[in-house]
């Protein structure tokens, strides 16, 4: 009989309400699965229930938003169990590159009768992560919202910290080590995924199993550059420009000379130096 742990936060807005966890639980049970339901309340949670009793069972289902499935992926800890994907969060990025449906029925349906999709994972300073991690402005952008966390927590609650993170204007130079090179630079994203979150594409080349980081370095320092960079991510622009650098590597070594916050699938993630390295086909997602 198949077996699923199913993890969600009821109380963060992103989870299943008990309904909506009643009716995946019923859809589950109908067709001879056993489920657990594993409700979290703060951070955490989701990934020590995980790291506990993953060998219970077949798949382990993230309900939430990106940062559930970095919890179930850290739980793992590289154990090829499959994780089933409902996407109940503001930016969904890993859904939307899967091609995970977002309504109810059709993301069970998915977790019942899909197939696994073996995709690398990215490690930085001992996290997982499945999207991407970043140290200058966004990261800054990012921190300063946390701390302002409210429990529902859409796009609208970044524009604040973003407007004041750009008129601070504070952009140290980071120094990025690749497998072969060394490059400075005012802003870096290490991307597994060519998504960001929203409309944001700043890796369009990024290929989640090719085994390979996507680095993207903006060397300018600036308000109106990191404008402009934002503008073009949100283009999902290929173009070559001179002082925005695109390079492939396995593992990259990050620092700064001063305080550069990081990072990782859109959580705070501290500050430089961070190590990361490519853990290629390390994790199952259950696709269409
Ligand atoms: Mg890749």
């Amino acid at each position: 009989m198949p077996s699923y742990m199913l993890v969600t936060n009821p109380f963060s807005g992103k989870g299943l309400s008990e309904r909506k966890t009643g009716r995946v639980v019923e859809m589950l049970s109908d067709q001879g699965a056993r489920v657990d339901v594993v409700r979290t309340r703060g951070p955490g949670d989701g990934e020590r229930a995980v790291s506990q009793r993953k060998r219970d069972y077949t798949a382990i289902v993230a309900a939430g938003g990106d940062g559930t499935i970095n919890e179930v992926v850290n739980g793992l800890a590289g154990e090829l169990i499959p994780i089933g994907v409902i996407a109940r969060g503001t930016a969904n990025v890993l859904a939307h590159e899967l091609d995970i449906p977002r309504g109810l029925r059709r993301a069970v349906g998915v977790i019942l009768g899909g197939k696994e999709l073996p995709i690398d994972a990215g490690m930085a300073c001992n996290r997982r992560f499945l999207l991407m991690a970043s140290a200058g402005f966004d990261a800054q952008v990012v921190a300063h919202a946390h701390r302002k966390r409210a429990m529902r927590f859409g796009y609208m609650s970044f524009l604040g910290p973003m407007c004041r993170t750009l008129l601070r204007a504070r952009f140290p130079e980071v120094t990025v080590r690749m497998d072969e090179s060394t490059m400075v630079c005012r802003h870096v994203i290490v991307a597994n995924v060519p998504g960001y979150g929203g409309p944001f594409r700043p890796a369009p080349h990024a290929i989640y199993n090719d085994g390979e980081f996507d680095i993207v370095m903006y060397m300018k320092p600036g308000r109106w550059n990191m404008l402009r960079y934002g503008l073009l991510a949100l283009c999902g622009s290929r173009s070559a420009k001179d002082d925005i650098i695109r390079m492939r590597c396995r593992s990259v070594k990050i620092r700064s000379h001063e305080t550069v916050e990081l990072q990782v699938d859109g959580d705070p993630a501290g500050e430089l130096p961070c190590e990361l390295e490519i853990l290629p086909d390390s994790v199952r997602v259950i696709v269409p």
